[in-house]
């Protein structure tokens, strides 16, 4: 991952910003062999069909990007996610539920000329109790006369059950258009995290002495642009507005740091609460460190505040003109010890008295912010997965074999993914996931969080 692909600095739509933006998604719940594969290939416009008719065999990817009308939307086809033979009935019924748990509408694929089963009449009345839309399809309705027979799955109570045929075709423009009526504009996930606009908010933070109140003192003169205060009211004005290569930042709570207020040592307590508010005020954090000195305990805390918090995070070792040769070794040796928790941090060495690197801030921040704000979409994840998985399955715990089901990026920041399996994942199955994850999609500069649901 480029920083060339991200939207420049502050928040603003793009072609790039549309691409990584999230789409609503729609799972495709039924029975096995109602047709529910054949009508998502039809649905994302596929003229080579991947549906495979060899019994046991779980298809490999099944989630999809799909395009309609100049929309987005996923299609999560848990054709995949069929039974295995026990209660056939239950399972289509938890396949459903989970369907309804993470999808933003349902569509119910029926058999007509089967007609309703009991069932699709067991999921239909799962589906009924969803408080997101569900839509019903009648499929294989390759002629005029099965239309008519169609009718009779009003019964389901989902509304209108709409006549197609996955395998020619018929019908199936219509019943996009009914899908996009019923999707939502943006998934729910995202509904009011987008937050307010203007300029990225920046935490500037780290233990007494690192040299804060001279960084930001150097930031804001390097681009000759006077610190202007915030809200410019007679009360303290908390932030700055620094603008760094040719961005608007907002330096959170650095009134402290303008008034070179030292804070003595019975304040720690204080400045550590400061600390965490600013963080928490901040999209991303610049943790300083002083590199002519041992990494101390007190940095540590700070940057495990900035993970436990989910903020993006750039480590800026300070002081750089005052490391040499030996210094540098031994810091490197430091950080494999002390710091390998954050080892996917975005790092600058700069020095605030000289003015060394301080340039290279601003890409750090950028670099951070983008993969904060990154998003995987959900086909692009699951068919990285099923290689994945494919090549190093989970480990076989308590003599059963976990399954991962489905993946999907429930967030961004941070980024945070959420994976839906038959058993429980050890921690160090999860940590190589993780890792994987990071090597394949880069995320630098961002914590990342991935969750498991078992699904019963
Ligand atoms: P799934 O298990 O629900 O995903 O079902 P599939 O898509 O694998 O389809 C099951 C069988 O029904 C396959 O043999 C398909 O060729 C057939 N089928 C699917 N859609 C249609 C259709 O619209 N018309 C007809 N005549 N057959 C279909
Ligand atoms: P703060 O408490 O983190 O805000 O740190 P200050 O900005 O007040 O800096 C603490 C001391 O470190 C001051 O004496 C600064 O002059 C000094 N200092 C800050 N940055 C640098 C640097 O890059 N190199 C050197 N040699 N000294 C620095």
């Amino acid at each position: 991952f480029t920083d060339a692909d991200a939207p420049d600095g502050a928040a603003g739509p793009g072609a790039a910003a549309d691409e990584l933006a999230p789409a609503p998604v729609l799972a495709v719940v039924g029975r096995p062999n109602v047709g529910k594969s054949t009508l998502v290939n039809r649905l994302l416009g596929r003229r080579e069909a991947v549906v495979q008719d060899v019994p046991g065999v779980t298809r490999d990817r099944v989630a999809y990007d799909a395009l309609w009308n100049g929309r987005r939307f996923t299609i999560v086809d848990t054709g995949g996610w069929e039974p295995d033979a026990t209660g056939l009935q239950a399972a289509v019924a938890a396949q459903a539920d989970l369907a309804m748990q993470t999808a933003d509408a349902v569509l119910l694929v029926v058999d007509a000329t089967v007609g309703a089963t009991a069932t699709d009449e067991a999921v239909a009345r799962v589906l009924r109790r969803s408080d997101r839309p569900v839509l019903l399809a009648a499929t294989k309705v390759d002629n005029e006369r099965l239309v008519a027979e169609t009718a009779a799955l009003w019964r389901l109570g989902l509304g209108e059950p709409r006549p197609v045929s996955g395998l020619h075709g018929r019908g199936s423009g219509d019943l996009l258009d009914a899908i996009l009526e019923a999707l939502p504009e943006t998934p729910r996930e995202d509904i009011g995290q987008s937050g307010a606009a203007g300029p990225r908010r920046v935490a500037l933070v780290g233990k007494p002495n690192v040299g804060k109140s001279s960084l930001l003192n150097r930031l804001a003169g390097e681009t000759r642009s006077v610190v202007h205060e915030v809200a410019g009211t007679t009360v303290d004005p908390v932030d700055s507005l620094v603008e760094l290569d040719g961005t608007l930042w907002r330096f959170v709570d650095t009134a402290g740091l303008r008034k070179r207020v030292k804070t003595a040592s019975g304040m720690e307590y204080y400045a550590s609460l400061r600390t965490r508010s600013a963080i928490e005020a901040a999209e991303v954090a610049i943790v300083l460190i002083d590199a002519s000195e041992p990494i101390a305990e007190q940095d540590q805390r700070v940057i495990g505040m900035v993970e436990e918090t989910g903020r993006a995070l750039v480590l800026a070792f300070n002081k750089w003109d005052l490391v040499d040769e030996n210094r540098r070794l031994a810091l490197k040796r430091e950080l494999d010890r002390d710091l390998v928790r954050v080892r996917w941090a975005e790092r600058v060495n700069v020095s605030a008295l000289t003015g060394r690197s301080v340039a290279k801030m601003a890409p750090a921040l950028r670099t951070a912010l983008a993969s904060w704000d990154q998003r995987i979409p959900t086909g692009q994840l699951n068919g990285w997965l099923a290689d994945l998985l494919a090549a190093t399955p989970p480990p076989v715990r308590g003599g059963k074999q976990p399954k991962v089901l489905f993946a999907t990026q429930a967030q961004t920041r941070p980024p945070t993914f959420v994976l839906f399996t038959t058993g429980f994942l050890e921690a160090g199955y999860r940590r190589f996931l993780e890792r994987r994850l990071r090597e394949e999609f880069g995320f630098t500069g961002s914590p990342i969080r991935l969750s498991v649901r078992v699904r019963e």
